[in-house]
């Protein structure tokens, strides 16, 4: 039987709607979040991202202002930037979008952001909070798959669930998110030994590794929840026919644009498992409507309003 399809586009509308009309009550009381983003230099990927970011604040009602400063900036320069950010009260969010040029020092930078304003949830603070589960602020893409989860109905509590990836950005929250629901987490990476037997033990197998359609059917529990959080571009024809040879609307997107997107799941996969996040359309959607709730988030915590426990 075909896998349940966890639209993340619906789920992400869902969210969004709901972090539109906190906005608009906290602006309502004079509260209005806002969100600084710092691009530095003319990176395409990262400027895509970023519009995307300001466009989303935009569509919510939270302010948000872009600070792009060139290439060449010191580690200094950028830290002072952060520090005038980290004093304005009325920036309840600061992203440092990365990757940074060489010449600076990223973890200094990321280690500067005041914990209170860290959207992305990267601050050891905010790592430790999730780790004690105390209020703080979760790495946006975790959160998001717990979102899918929760709003799909997925049980979580008392459930196997292996991590393939221990990111610091992705697979590490994501498995202590899990820990707090109450899952049985385990957490593979590239030294694991027998990963495909390891990931057949998973009622909830989330693939966070970077490699295009790694996890094929033989990794899957037939029945289990798979949720995917890869992105890779496919370019080469023999690829994409390894992939979706016959699939007409994929080769559609594939001529027209030269590429299509894949994620770390094999498509096969989605006559095994239960139920599978799609790429595109899945994970991804989720990771800035997330960034948006964190923005409001960190508005009322820095207010000292009440705020629902870590992605509880
Ligand atoms: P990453 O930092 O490169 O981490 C990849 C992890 O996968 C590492 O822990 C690595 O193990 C493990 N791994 C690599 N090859 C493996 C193998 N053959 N067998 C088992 N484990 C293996 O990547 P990331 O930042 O976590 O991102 C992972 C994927 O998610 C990427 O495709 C990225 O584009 C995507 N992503 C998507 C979103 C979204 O919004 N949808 C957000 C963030 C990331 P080691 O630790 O042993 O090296």
């Amino acid at each position: 039987m075909a896998a349940i399809i966890l639209d993340g586009n619906k789920i992400a509308a869902e969210i969004r709607s709901e972090v539109a009309a906190d906005v608009k009550s906290m602006a309502a009381a004079g509260m209005r979040p806002g969100l600084a983003v710092i691009l530095v230099g003319n990176n395409p990927a990262s400027e895509i991202y970023v519009r995307g970011k300001v466009k989303s604040c935009e569509e919510l009602g939270i302010y948000s202002e872009k600070h792009t400063p060139p290439e060449t900036i010191s580690t200094g320069d950028l830290l002072d930037l952060v520090r005038q950010l980290n004093n304005r009260d009325e920036i309840d969010g600061i992203l440092v979008q990365l990757p940074l040029p060489s010449q600076v020092d990223s973890k200094k930078v990321l280690m500067a952001v005041d914990p209170a304003k860290d959207v992305d949830g990267f601050h050891p603070v905010n790592v430790g909070f999730l780790s004690t589960q105390r209020p703080g602020l979760v790495p946006c893409t975790p959160a998001g798959i717990i979102e899918i989860l929760k709003r799909s109905h997925i049980a979580v509590a008392g459930q196997e669930a292996v991590v393939v990836g221990r990111s610091d950005i992705v697979g590490k929250p994501t498995a202590m998110l899990l820990i707090n629901q109450n899952a049985t987490v385990t957490v593979c990476h590239s030294k694991t030994r027998d990963l495909p037997g390891v990931c057949r033990r998973a009622d909830i197998l989330v693939a966070a590794i970077g490699r295009a359609g790694m996890v094929t059917r033989d990794f899957v529990k037939p029945g289990a929840t798979v949720i995917d959080v890869g992105m890779n571009k496919v370019t080469e024809r023999a690829e994409f026919d390894q992939f979706f040879k016959g699939n007409e609307k994929r080769e559609q997107v594939f001529l027209s644009k030269g590429s299509t997107l894949i994620g770390d799941v094999h498509p096969e996969v989605a006559e095994v498992a239960g139920a599978i996040t799609p790429v595109p359309g899945g994970v991804g959607p989720l990771t800035i409507a997330m960034l948006m709730a964190n923005t409001v988030r960190a508005a009322k915590l820095r207010r000292g309003a009440a705020v629902p426990a870590l992605a509880s």
